[in-house]
């Protein structure tokens, strides 16, 4: 989507501080960090957000999720981490390109705000 700031960030359009990145997805750092680890995994189709997965997108999410440990590691958190899907108006999902949230580096608390 040409006015997706997250395709443009995959794209190399928008700059950003890439970690991982291959043919079916980007990761990259948060501008806006709330962990000493904060990177964003998205995919490089755009796809709007958790609402908008189709059938054919189980490959690239069951993907995704195989990918996590590998970024987490590679990030050195090897004590925990904490995964976030922010979804839709009461997710306060802000940009709407699916992401994954990877956070560590610190001790989380439950319930989140
Ligand atoms: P959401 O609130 O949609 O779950 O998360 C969006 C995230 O994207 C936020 O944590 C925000 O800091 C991050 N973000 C928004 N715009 C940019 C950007 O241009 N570059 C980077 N690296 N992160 C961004
Ligand atoms: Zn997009």
């Amino acid at each position: 989507m040409s006015d997706c700031i997250f395709c443009k960030i995959a794209e190399g359009e928008i700059p950003s501080e890439i970690v991982y990145q291959d043919d079916k997805i980007v990761v990259f750092k948060d501008a806006s960090p709330q962990a000493p680890v904060h990177v964003l995994m998205v995919p490089r189709k755009h796809i709007a957000s958790l609402d908008d997965l189709s059938e054919e997108d189980s490959e690239l999410i069951a993907y995704m999720m195989q990918s996590i440990k590998k970024i987490a590691a590679s990030q050195g958190l090897g004590n925990g981490y904490r995964v976030i899907i922010n979804t839709g108006e009461e997710g306060q999902q802000t940009v709407k390109h699916l992401h994954i949230h990877i956070l560590g580096g610190r001790k989380f608390t439950w319930p989140p705000g």
